[in-house]
């Protein structure tokens, strides 16, 4: 799956639409998804996620996904499982100094940056340490979750 992690970065742009669109299709789902029950619900989409992403993206399944900040490179596969940005040991040629077969995820991320060609980077916001609980969970469902509770909360504000 090495090889798709260059492609999905050279296909960033479109692949992050996707991305997007599969969670607004969700979201209008979330009073289906309650009555059934996330936390049931939580094997059966983190099996699917681990099938497509792992082999679009090579991820790894921290299940709280922030491949729309990293250019669709997954920073799970950086060796010091870093979030913000590279450690200092990137080699001249762009590979990792810890598996120097290997890119480093940054400077992919930093390519799948460039083409998303939106307004700024996204890889500048800065990202929370990894919650070791969540792996191997469903970031979908996570992120649908709380976008619909965030919908239900303004809702009630109006
Ligand atoms: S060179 Fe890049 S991929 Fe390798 S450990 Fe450092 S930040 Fe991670």
């Amino acid at each position: 799956m090495y090889r798709m992690r260059s492609w999905s970065v050279r296909n960033a742009r479109w692949l992050k639409r996707v991305y997007a669109g599969v969670e607004a299709v969700l979201v209008p789902l979330d009073p289906l998804l309650r009555r059934i029950g996330y936390e049931r619900l939580d094997k059966p989409f983190a099996a699917v996620e681990r099938m497509t992403k792992g082999v679009l993206l090579d991820s790894q399944n921290c299940g709280q996904c922030i491949v729309g900040f990293t250019g669709l490179a997954c920073p799970m596969n950086c060796p010091k499982r870093l979030r913000n940005g590279p450690c200092g040991g990137v080699r001249p040629d762009g590979s990792c100094e810890v598996k120097p077969d290997m890119t480093c995820v940054w400077v992919l991320a930093w390519e799948g940056n460039k083409r998303f060609r939106e307004n700024g980077y996204p890889i500048q916001t800065v990202q929370p340490a990894v919650d070791n609980r969540l792996i191997g969970k469903s970031a979908w469902l996570r992120e649908v979750r709380h976008r619909a509770e965030l919908k239900r909360g303004s809702a009630r504000e109006v």
